[in-house]
């Protein structure tokens, strides 16, 4: 790779320097125009040069394929989802059944119909899946492709909704590769230059035959793989191929908030119910000594405050350090515990907004231990943001501007003493720094980071490991 010069780049405030860069790290920075360039020059003309964004938590392979998926979440009734639909059709892969995600029949007022879906579609199959996934909507195409009976609604529910649609995806697999390149290709838009890949079907593995990507890759590794890492030799930062290298080891240990299985000290209001411990404290302590005998850095999943402080524990009684994936809901105490254990936070803070209507009703009077950010700062804790997508999009600049506004589409904001300032945030946001010997992961702004145009950020150079990856230049 020749060496690049980004010239007249704004650092530090007002600062403008030229930033050269070779075989993938930043090797010079001088006063703007002050030393002769050794290879091709990229004039910034005073853009704001910022290091490049990471996304700390990305189900990759899930977020590629639902980027191909119609979404028919804003539908209110069977005929506005056979709407969206239809005019989703021209656009879908051709050979492979059109799939649509987000459906809300619960909120309908009229029962759904295959004809409807058969009027729009009656050779394509067609299937609307339930935004909470454990309900389908089919026309007869799909019954014949999988040679199912369908009766005159087009619904299935729960194990038989579960195995169409684990047939479905059967279909798409061996094109699913080929999309996580394609949709990687294009985060460099957002300033991307890394995402950590939690995604349930051996991250390692899929990364291992697929193309290398244009971004770095932390691949994750969760319990069930664990034999595999082993027989691997897959410690985290080992290299997988390219810039993908071995992630943390993932280990779920409760639910969610919108199910209400995220497990709490005190009952979900009017019931008996904590939530869902996925691992008891005894078995989580057994994975993270196991993955550090083989060098996996831990990466657990908590987000009600009884599963945070069960992490915590299991971190304690081992002595080893990692971060909590979430941490919502957080007691005083805990979030104290975990400074002072020097566990990190990786959180995602459009999550937040999403959330905010879910937390008045399960955690109304827990609300002030919900989403917090400055506090955790505050206390010392090691904080990095994330998506979640394709729960939230991949677009950091979302997290960005949420954790510094905490609100979105004219709302008041929420808590707002737990916000961060621009600076902080990008610094939450990204690995590296811009100096010499650093990693040269850098992005270049449209526009100065002003609060209020955060969510919408141009970003007009990304450079990944001294390459561009993106450029409006
Ligand atoms: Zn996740």
């Amino acid at each position: 790779m020749c060496p690049v010069r980004l010239e007249r780049a704004r650092i530090d405030g007002d600062r403008l320097v030229d930033v050269d860069v070779d075989d993938g790290v930043v090797t010079r920075l001088s006063p703007a125009r002050s030393t002769v360039p050794a290879g091709d020059v990229v004039d910034l003309d005073g853009r704001r040069l910022i290091p490049g964004l990471w996304d700390e938590h990305v189900h990759v392979r899930t977020w590629a394929v639902s980027t191909r998926r119609i979404d028919v979440r804003p539908a209110t009734s069977p005929e506005e989802v056979a709407a969206i639909v239809r005019a989703g059709l021209p656009h879908a892969d051709p050979g492979l059944p059109v799939v649509a995600v987000g459906m809300r029949d619960g909120l309908w007022g009229s029962a759904p119909s295959r004809l409807l879906l058969d009027e729009i579609a009656d050779d394509v199959p067609v299937m609307v899946i339930s935004s909470d996934l454990h309900s389908s909507w089919s026309n007869a195409a799909l019954g014949r492709l999988l040679s199912i009976d369908l009766d005159h609604t087009g619904m299935l529910r729960e194990a038989a909704s579960f195995a169409a649609a684990t047939r479905v995806e059967g279909l798409i697999a061996d094109r699913a590769d080929g999309w996580v390149g394609e949709a990687l290709a294009d985060v460099g838009r957002r300033g991307v230059v890394g995402v950590v890949d939690l995604d349930f079907d051996d991250a390692v593995g899929a990364w291992g035959r697929r193309a290398a990507p244009p971004v770095r890759v932390d691949a994750g590794v969760y319990p069930r793989d664990l034999d595999a890492a082993e027989a691997r030799g897959a410690a985290t930062g080992v290299p997988v191929n390219g810039l993908v290298r071995v992630g943390p080891l993932k280990v779920i240990t409760d639910g969610s908030l919108g199910t209400r299985t995220a497990y709490c000290h005190a009952p979900y209001p009017g019931t008996m119910d904590r939530g869902t411990l996925e691992v008891p404290p005894e078995e989580l302590a057994e994975l993270l000594r196991r993955g550090a005998a083989l060098g996996l850095a831990p990466a657990i999943h908590a987000i009600g405050d009884a599963a945070n402080a069960l992490a915590l524990d299991a971190f304690a009684c081992t002595g080893i350090r990692g971060r909590i994936e979430h941490a919502q809901l957080l007691t005083e105490q805990d979030l104290a515990r975990m400074a002072a254990l020097g566990i990190g936070a990786s959180i995602q803070p459009e999550h937040m907004l999403d959330d905010r209507g879910l937390v008045a009703r399960f955690w109304g009077d827990r609300a002030a231990d919900a989403f917090r950010v400055g506090s955790l700062l505050a206390a010392g804790v090691d904080v990095v943001f994330g998506s979640d997508a394709p729960v939230t999009p991949l677009d950091p600049w979302l997290a960005i501007s949420a954790a510094v506004t905490r609100t979105r589409d004219g709302a008041p904001p929420w808590q707002p003493w737990e916000a961060v300032d621009v600076e902080t945030a990008l610094r939450l946001s990204a690995r590296s720094r811009i100096a010499v010997g650093e990693p040269a992961d850098l992005a270049a702004l449209g526009e100065d980071p002003e609060p209020h145009r955060l969510r919408t950020m141009p970003v007009d150079l990304t450079m990944v490991a001294g390459r561009i990856t993106h450029s409006t230049l």
